[in-house]
């Protein structure tokens, strides 16, 4: 694109007063400023064009989302939002497309109080890479490997949903339309968990977001903590939102499939994490302040590797890293 369209679009859409940060957009580098005795949280997420979202999806709502997955990797760290950078390649200079792009971005930064500090704009094919900074007082971040034996397995929010939204999409699973759009909101604008991670800084004892599943995700905990767990299918399963909700809806979705959406859905956004025993009211506490319900799903132990099991504590056989689509 020429340089005067790419400065005028960064200022048109994307330039704001620096707030927090000693300097935002316009210089060659953006100034961030922790305050004492904090560590920078820093992460990065990329949506491509077909692979993370259609080209006919709302730009407000793909706004929303391209800084959503990234305030979901601060929240499993328990770190603050503070700013972010954003680099767009776009095919063309949509105007229409920009405007509702930023409105979405912005109005989920403003409500995390996350500015936009700088980035990089180019001519390609749509692709939206967001790295978001947050702080964390030092050493007291949640991190995947802290998990011990005899710790609580929790999750927050629901499970599944984004999942069931795919599926009608795809073809393969139709709902009744209020449903399909609580499941479609669910898909399009998670919701990042950023108060459940602060509040449960100093409780829990990890944290991973669910990004691509609850079963994989959180056999990231396992292997960073050199542990293993138990992990409870039809709790996790009672979290999916629109079963939960409405008995109706579930119809058309026998156990194997709830299960499947709520443990290897991908796109939920919420957190899964660990916690003593002993801290279960802290946890309830949290969740609480944090206004997220929280569940316990499973347990932390010694023996290496992932069981899941059923109500009774039978194991259930289904595969869950694999699932692909509804049988
Ligand atoms: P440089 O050539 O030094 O990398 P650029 O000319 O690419 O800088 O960008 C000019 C300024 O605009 C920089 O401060 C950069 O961080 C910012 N910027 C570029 N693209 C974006 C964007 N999409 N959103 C926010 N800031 C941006
Ligand atoms: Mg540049």
């Amino acid at each position: 694109m020429s340089v005067a369209g790419e400065f005028d679009l960064i200022a048109r859409y994307f330039t704001r007063p620096a707030k927090r940060a000693p300097l935002g957009v316009g210089d060659d580098c953006a100034l961030l400023a922790p305050a004492p005795g904090m560590q920078l949280a820093v992460s990065s997420d990329m949506l491509v064009e077909g692979r993370h979202f259609l080209s006919t999806v709302d730009p407000a709502k793909l706004g929303h989302k391209a800084l959503a997955v990234n305030l979901s990797d601060l929240a499993a760290c328990g770190a603050k939002p503070l700013a972010f950078t954003l680099a767009l390649s776009l095919p063309t200079k949509d105007e229409a497309w920009l405007e509702g792009f930023s409105r979405g971005l912005f109005a989920l930064a403003d409500a995390h109080g996350c500015e936009l500090v700088g980035g990089d704009t180019t001519r390609g094919p749509l692709n939206i890479c967001i790295t978001v900074f947050g702080e964390v007082p030092a050493g007291g971040a949640l991190l995947r490997s802290g998990a011990k034996a005899d710790d609580d397995v929790w999750v927050s929010g629901t499970l599944g949903d984004a999942r069931l939204a795919l599926e009608v999409f795809r073809g393969t699973l139709s709902l009744p339309a209020e449903l399909f759009e609580l499941a479609r909101a669910r898909m399009e604008q998670p919701t990042p968990r950023v108060a459940l991670g602060l509040a449960l800084r100093g409780i829990a004892s990890a944290a991973v977001d669910i990004s691509d599943g609850l079963v994989g995700d959180l056999e990231h905990v396992l292997r960073a903590s050199g542990v293993g767990g138990r992990l409870d299918a039809d709790a996790a399963a009672d979290r999916l939102a629109l079963v939960a909700h409405a008995t109706g809806a579930s119809a058309g979705l026998d156990r194997e499939a709830r299960r499947a959406c709520a443990l290897a859905g991908g796109d939920d956004y919420e957190l899964a994490f660990t916690a003593p025993e002993s801290a279960r009211k802290a946890v309830e506490q949290a969740g609480h302040a944090a206004n997220t319900p929280v569940t316990r799903i499973g347990r932390i132990e010694m023996e290496a590797g992932l069981r899941i099991v059923d109500a009774q504590g039978a194991p259930v056989v289904q595969r869950f890293a694999s699932f692909d689509h509804f049988a």
